[in-house]
Formats: structure tokens, sequence, C-alpha cells
């Protein structure tokens, strides 16, 4: 868990009117006062998400997986990638360590192998009905403490290196490791993948040979994904060998994709570690658009609005359709409390984003909220249910649409509303108080009765009463 780390810090709970950007979700303080857990890491961002799923899009049709495994971003810095349910969760960390959209890429190929040979098919059962937010609490749990143990800064892991390695290992033996056979597999699936959609597997190994070599087994920091993906050195001989025979091994990506990346990189690393770690993305002077992006960024978090204002309308200039230029300037306006031109440029965003974030919808509806106009907050409400009809765990969606229809007097709705935040967050004791609160104030089979009637009916997975 990241608590107390710069990102946490900064843009710890979205009820401080934070804005939409690199957005971390903190999990609400519950009825009774006590929080239930100390803020869940998974980052909602429209660019970062769009893509990843451009990334993992031909990768998952070529396993025959289909559009229904989801991606979750993780707020964690260290490098790990893994699977429950139909969710590839993957940490912020491994994006940032990847260089090229082609190892991320290979790491989402292993990981699809996993899912479509049906590896950790017990596990997978149990959590495929529940939450992603309640899963993430769950398996980060035991992630933070596998990489507490395994990877502390301390006198006192490296002291008790016997019993940290003896915690890892059951860790990793429990939940989230495999068998070497099913490694081997995913390796093989992944190569299929890579060979079928035209990519090269360079990426991957490149990515395994981080972990197997003998300074990454040595140093201070062991990457949870090492501990669950144990990288023997004949796995990578193999895997080379096979790899170099595919006609796609020397391909790279795409300029225009590796500008897209080195952007979600300097983003990520500005967000989390400040305005110094966006220098150490870029090696060799490869700057240009992406560098000016994380300056413009940079100086949005960190700096006055007026320049950032300046450095993101230069941005626009030389790429006006760009959505997340677009985005970024919104985000600063909300700062400034220029709320109706941040509206504006959050709709100049949504109608530019191909992927059509909830995300970018939702900030247009906040913004709209906090110009305070009463036919603004009906606005708000149409853009905020708009953006939940795409993407029902985006969760801060909720704590707005509860606010607008609290300001417009609709209480139940409100109610409701926090009810479904509650139920998304995995925290479902207090979405059946809120639903049944809401329940008292609607019509008796009405549609919102009927849904506030499902949270309150809700079992959780694995529980044998709810
Ligand atoms: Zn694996």
């Amino acid at each position: 868990m990241q608590t107390g780390s710069p990102l946490s810090a900064k843009l710890a709970c979205f009820a401080r009117g934070l804005t939409a950007g690199l957005v971390a979700l903190c999990v609400a303080v519950s009825a009774t006062g006590k929080a239930h857990a100390q803020g869940l890491p998974v980052v909602r961002d429209a660019e970062i998400e769009a893509l990843i799923r451009e990334y993992a899009r031909p990768i998952l049709k070529a396993a025959g997986l289909g559009s229904n495994v989801n991606i979750v971003l993780v707020n964690d810095s260290s490098f790990n990638a893994f699977v429950a349910g139909r969710r590839i969760f993957i940490n912020t960390g491994a994006l940032m360590t990847s260089e090229t959209p082609n190892e991320i890429i290979g790491v989402i190929a292993h990981e699809a192998g996993h899912i479509a040979g049906g590896h950790q098919e017990r596990l997978r059962e149990q959590l495929a009905r529940a939450q992603t937010m309640a899963i993430v609490a769950t398996l980060l749990g035991m992630g933070a403490a596998v990489a507490g143990a395994a990877g502390g800064a301390g006198g006192i892991a490296q002291a008790g290196g016997g019993l940290a390695m003896g915690g890892a290992e059951m860790a990793r033996r429990g939940l989230l490791g495999y068998q070497r056979t099913e490694e081997t597999t995913a390796d093989r699936s992944a190569l299929d993948y890579l060979q079928a959609t035209g990519q090269s597997a360079k990426g991957m190994i490149v990515t395994f040979k981080r972990f197997a070599s003998a300074l990454s087994l040595s140093g201070a920091k062991v990457d949870p994904y090492q501990v669950s993906h144990p990288m023997p050195r004949e796995r990578i001989a193999n895997l080379q060998t096979l790899a170099e025979a595919s006609p796609y091994y020397d391909k790279t990506d795409s300029e225009a994709l590796q500008l897209r990346h080195d952007m979600m990189r300097v983003k990520i690393a500005v967000y989390t570690d400040g305005q110094a770690a966006a220098a150490r993305i870029f090696r060799k002077g490869t700057g240009g658009l992406a560098a000016q992006y994380g300056d413009a960024i940079a100086t949005y978090l960190y700096g006055n609005p007026k320049s950032a204002l300046q450095k993101t309308d230069a941005l626009i200039k030389a790429n006006p359709k760009n959505p997340y230029f677009h985005e970024l300037r919104g985000d600063i306006l909300v700062k400034a409390n220029r709320s109706a031109e941040a509206a504006q440029a959050y709709a100049a965003a949504i109608k530019l984003d191909p992927a059509k974030s909830s995300i970018l919808q939702v900030a247009y509806g906040q913004a709209l909220l906090a110009t305070g106009k009463q036919d603004s907050i009906q606005k708000a409400v149409d853009e905020i249910n708009k953006g939940l009809e795409r993407d029902r765990e985006n969760i801060s969606a909720y704590r707005y649409l509860a606010q607008a229809y609290g300001q417009l007097g609709r209480v139940a709705e409100a109610e409701l509303a926090t009810a479904e935040g509650y139920y998304y967050s995995g925290v479902y004791k207090d979405a059946k108080i809120f639903a049944a609160r809401a329940q008292t104030k609607m019509k008796p089979g009405s549609p919102a009765w009927v849904r506030a009637q499902d949270i309150i009916n809700y079992k959780q997975p694995g529980k044998k009463k709810g």
C-alpha cells in the first residue's frame, strides 16, 4: 500500500474536490466513523486506461478472451502484474519501468496466457463475482506484505531475511503464484498471441531478464512480480530461442505509440514522484512532446495555474486533437476555481476521446456541479449518469452524483448513489444501510427500489451470510 506516498498525500481523496487527472481512490469512512481501509490504491486515469486497453485488445482477442477482461491500474511503484477473476491488475510501477509499449504488451500477453490456461481456477472462481475494489483490498493486503517482507529497505528486513522469505514464499504459493508448468504454458501462449498479432516477444524477454539478473535478486528491492513469477535462466533461454525464430522479433513499436507510452510514463512519474522524476524517464534527451507534457502537469500540480495554463495551451496548439491535453486544461481551471471554463474544456476532451472514458464524463459533471447553478447541476446529474452507464465501477462518480442529487433535494436518489459507491468499493455493510434508507423514500417495486433491494440482498462470495 502506498499510504503516505506523494500520490496518496496529494490526491488521496476525491472528496476534497481534486481534479480528474490521476485519481487515487479513497475508501469512504463508514457510517460508524471507522475507516475500512487506508485508501485502496487503484488509479483511474482516462489516458492511461485507454492506452493499456489498446495494448491489450489484440492480445486478448488472440487469446480468445474477447473484451470482457478488465484491466485495473494499481498505484504501486513496485513492478507487478497479476490476474484475478477476469481482471488483469497492473502496477503503475510496471508501466513506469517498461521503456517501450512492447515490454508491457509482453507482460499482458503472459498474464492473458494464465487466464486462457485456466490457471488458478479456484481463486478465479472465488473472485469472479466480487467487486474490483474488494479484490484489490484482499490481494493487495497480501501483495503489500509480500513486497514489504521481501523488499524492505531497513535492517530489520535484512536481519529477518529467512522469515521474510518464508512469508513471501507462502504468499507466492497460496495466492499469486503459479506452478512451474503453468509458467511455461503462459510463456508459450504469450508467444502465440504475440505472433498472431504480428508483434515481437523481445519486450517480454527484456522484462523477464531484468528479474532474472543477479542484480535484482541481491538488491534491496524485490518486486512482487519476481516473487510470484520465478525466472530461472533456462526458462528465459528457451523463450529467447523461440522468440528469435519469429519474423517479428526485430519489429519495434510505432513512433506514435512510443510517444503515447512516454507521455503515460512521464505522467505517472510526475504524479507519484514529483517534478524531478520526469527527467529520469528520458534517456539521451528523448524528451520532445512528452517532456513538455510532463512539465505542464508538474506546473499544474506544483506550480502556478497561470503558467500551467500557458504550457497546456501550447500543447493544445501543437496537438488540438489530443483529448488529454484538453482534460489537463480542465483540471487546471478547476483548481483555479474557473468551473464554467473547466466544464467547456472537459466537454472538448469528451468529444475527442475515442475510448469514451467515463472518467472524462464524470470530470465534466463535477465541473458543472461546481458552478453551483441549478440548471448546471441537473446537467451534471445527466453527465455523471451517462458515465456510470458505461462504467458501473467508477466509484468517485457516485460521490459527485450523491452531491448533485442532494443539492437538487432528491434525497432518496442521493442515498442510493451513496449506497452504490459503497457497494462498488466492496464496503457492503454501509451499502446496505444506505440502500435501506433510500428504500423508505421510494415507491416499492420501482426500478430504483429494486436496485436498492439488490444491494440489500447481496451476498459476498465466500461468506455464508451477507
Ligand atoms: Zn506467470
